[in-house]
């Protein structure tokens, strides 16, 4: 029996994989590479390229292969983009999660992990942010992934499928081996970009405002590191595997940094000087976005194992030191 993994060359798709093959599962990766990367397959991993609106060809995987539950991380995933391009969103991750589950229900595949956000909240009423925060995402990526969340739900009401959203804050850091890490092109997180610098690759970092009610004026956010957010899907894989019920749990560390505050740690973890500028807002940002995750804590025995984002950003800078391009494509 096999694990398939949408997305599988993404930035958090292919660190799924690495640690589902370190756990001895059988694994089968799906991906189009319109933004991940061959090289971030873990060579052990059986890979079909193709998209996942393509019908005819995610049916031909599920022929093929013996999938007894799905890890679906296959989207496009940037807020910037989605507000100028919204259809895109709609398109890519709304429509093609239809498909994936038409075909779920096809080959009676039973469970799905699926990658969603904090973005599904849209500005905070009241923080840390618990899953029981009203939903209304204020951009289309946002919307998008509640829309996937709606759909799943009423799926699995319908059919026999049960599944766990897993809503996402900040996902930062890189596999410990330093083999795969976070590297988009063009790179748009926080970051990946901030280590351009010390790395050569940017002069400067574009801070997206400073007229925020926040602590120090730029935006808040709540870093959590790849490793752990992973260790979360399998927890929730094996949580439905044993037959338990569907839900949704919120990703995060519970502590929220500001710009600033990530850049001063940067310095620090880099030992450079960052220097940076401030520029507009980016449209689509709220201000501060900090986690519950006591129900992921409570429910599915989760407890991350980095604690502070110097951490978080030293497993990122290790990785970045070994690739400062990104990958190869
Ligand atoms: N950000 C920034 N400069 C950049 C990239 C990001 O100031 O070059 C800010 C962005 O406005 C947001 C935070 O950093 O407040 C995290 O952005 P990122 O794109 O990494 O993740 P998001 O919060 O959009 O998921």
């Amino acid at each position: 029996m096999a694990i398939l993994v949408t997305g599988g060359a993404g930035y958090i798709g292919s660190h799924g994989v690495y640690q589902l093959i370190g756990l001895g599962y059988e694994v089968i990766v799906v991906d189009n590479l319109e933004t991940g990367y061959k090289n971030a397959i873990h060579p052990e991993a059986k890979f079909y390229q193709g998209d996942i609106r393509n019908r005819d060809f995610l049916r031909e995987v599920f022929e093929q292969e013996n999938i007894e539950g799905v890890m679906h991380f296959a989207a496009n995933s940037l807020v910037g983009e989605s507000m100028k391009n919204p259809l895109k969103y709609f398109d890519n991750n709304v429509h093609g999660t239809q498909v994936l589950l038409e075909i779920m229900i096809e080959y009676h595949v039973k469970h799905i992990v699926f990658s969603s956000t904090a973005a599904t909240y849209g500005e905070p009423q009241y923080v840390p942010i618990d899953e029981f925060h009203p939903t209304q995402p204020i951009n289309p990526y946002g919307e998008a992934k509640l829309m996937m969340e709606r759909i799943i739900d009423w799926t699995a009401k319908a059919f026999d499928i049960t599944y766990v959203s897993l809503r996402y804050f900040n996902v930062a850091g890189a596999h410990s081996s330093g083999k795969i890490g976070e590297s988009h092109l063009p790179e748009t997180h926080l970051i990946p970009i901030i280590l351009q610098v010390p790395n050569h690759k940017r002069e400067k970092l574009s801070i997206y405002g400073e007229d925020y009610e926040t602590k120090d004026g730029t935006c808040v956010r709540d870093y959590i590191h790849i490793e752990d957010l992973i260790d979360a899907h399998i927890k929730a894989l094996k949580y439905l595997l044993s037959g338990h019920k569907s839900d949704i749990f919120n990703l995060g560390s519970g502590e929220g940094y500001s710009i600033y505050e990530m850049l001063k740690a940067a310095e620090n973890v880099t030992k450079q000087t960052i220097p940076y500028e401030v520029v507009q807002r980016r449209p689509g940002d709220p201000a501060v976005l900090v986690a519950s995750s006591t129900k992921a804590k409570e429910i599915l025995k989760w407890a991350p194992k980095y604690n502070n984002v110097s951490q978080i950003i030293e497993s990122a800078w290790h990785f970045h030191q070994n690739h400062p391009e990104g990958f190869e494509v």
